[in-house]
């Protein structure tokens, strides 16, 4: 898989908050290009020369002419605050990248179908969940056909999933992708959707709904969220080199 381990300069070219939590940014870099499901690493410097790098999934479809990333605000954060409430357009980051050869979709290099995905995204987990989805889009419709796509995604509220109307123009206008929220403070407000954490019940339910047997599973989050979703999936009878897993750290 393409991964370049040299940093290279990238300017931010654009900002915008895109939940109360979340801050996009669209960075302009020459890193080769990415596969939906991998990510960059980033690195900041201080004026005294004191660094710091954190890993960002890649929210771009594959051949974007931007780097986009989608950065959450952890409280006391030390590069998340940076990036979500000092960072200006203008400034300049360093990237290395693309990284990762696992947590990647299309799963081969044939870059065809893969029979039925189920993606499962736990707040900002949904990030490279969003790549997968925007680089199967741009495929023709028989590609997307054998290769239906459910994803499930939990966020705190309504107002906290990122790329929520995004998500829902997909499912209207793709038959073969399915999309249920899960939302684990407030209301939900799709008659489809839970207002409940992701359990094992709710699994059952919602691969019900799908009617599809998953031949590939990605699941990304906190390492709690992951952990807990996988051995979900395995009580489920979901094999457990079906499932593929990306853990962005934390406990919560
Ligand atoms: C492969 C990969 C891809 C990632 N992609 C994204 C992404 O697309 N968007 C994104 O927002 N983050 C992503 N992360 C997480 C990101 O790398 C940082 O860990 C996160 O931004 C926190 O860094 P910080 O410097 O702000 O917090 P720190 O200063 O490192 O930590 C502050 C506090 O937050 C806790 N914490 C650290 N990470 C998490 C977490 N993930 N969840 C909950 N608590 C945490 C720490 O334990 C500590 O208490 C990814 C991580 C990995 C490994």
């Amino acid at each position: 898989m393409a991964e370049s381990l040299h940093w290279r300069s990238g300017v931010i070219e654009r900002i915008a908050r895109t939940t109360p939590s979340v801050t996009n940014l669209w960075v302009r870099a020459a890193v080769a290009p990415h596969i939906a499901g991998q990510h960059m690493d980033v690195r900041l410097t201080a004026p005294d020369g004191y660094q710091a790098q954190r890993s960002y999934s890649t929210a771009s479809a594959p051949g974007a002419p931007l780097i986009e990333l989608a950065v959450e605000a952890l409280e006391d954060g030390e590069v998340s605050s940076y990036l979500c409430e000092i960072a200006q357009v203008g400034d300049t980051v360093e990237l290395r990248g693309p990284i990762g050869g696992h947590f990647i979709w299309p799963p081969d290099e044939s870059g065809h179908a893969s029979g039925a995905v189920l993606l499962v995204g736990g707040g900002s987990g949904v990030v490279p969940l969003v790549s997968i989805v925007r680089s199967r889009a741009a495929r023709n419709g028989a590609v997307r056909a054998a290769s239906p796509m459910l994803l499930l995604y939990s966020a705190r509220s309504w107002e906290e999933l990122i790329y929520r109307d995004e998500l829902i123009a997909f499912e209207a206008n793709d038959p073969t992708f399915m999309l249920r929220f899960m939302t684990t403070r407030g209301e939900k407000h799709r008659d489809v959707d839970f207002d409940q954490r992701l359990n094992e019940m709710l699994l059952r339910t919602a691969l019900a709904h799908w009617g599809q047997t998953a031949q590939l599973v990605y699941v990304c989050g906190s390492n709690a969220f992951v952990e807990t979703i996988t051995s979900t999936l395995v009580h489920q009878s979901i094999p457990a080199e079906r499932i593929r897993a990306e853990r962005y750290g934390g406990t919560s």
